[in-house]
């Protein structure tokens, strides 16, 4: 049985499959680049952000299907939220991962709470929001 077996798998998968906001955004208000060395995850992020608020997001990578599900997921979370949200929803993402019980706030992202347990892969459920703040920097 694979570790993805103790997870919401469909969904997960689904994610991976079908990655929602895939692609370069032109223009973009700022990209930033993330790499998980420890995994071979790779990502690219493209925000554009207008008062305060994440308008558009999309996203480009290579990397297994944690770390490629969680970016998908991610920017169907934070597209059309203040900035300051986002941050909020970040810090209770990596909490979650982190092993504390999820936020009601994090809706479908709850779906990776299954990596808390395991350690290998927490760098790439959390690449593309530690790749986010990054990008985050200057604007919030
Ligand atoms: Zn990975």
């Amino acid at each position: 049985m694979s570790f993805l077996e103790n997870m919401y798998k469909e969904v997960i998968l689904d994610h991976y499959k079908r990655p929602r906001n895939r692609g370069a955004l032109d223009p973009a208000s700022v990209r930033e680049e993330g790499l998980n060395p420890s995994c071979g995850d790779e990502l690219e992020l493209f925000l554009e952000i207008d008062g305060g608020t994440v308008q558009n997001v999309s996203f480009v990578g290579e990397g297994c299907a944690i770390s490629q599900a969680s970016a998908s997921m991610m920017t169907e979370a934070i597209k059309g939220k203040a900035v300051s949200e986002v941050l909020d929803l970040s810090s209770k993402f990596k909490a979650m991962i982190g092993g504390d019980t999820p936020d009601d706030a994090l809706g479908d992202l709850k779906t990776l709470q299954g990596v808390a347990k395991l350690h290998a892969r927490v760098k790439c459920a959390t690449l593309s929001w530690v790749t986010l703040e990054q990008a985050l920097e200057g604007f919030s």
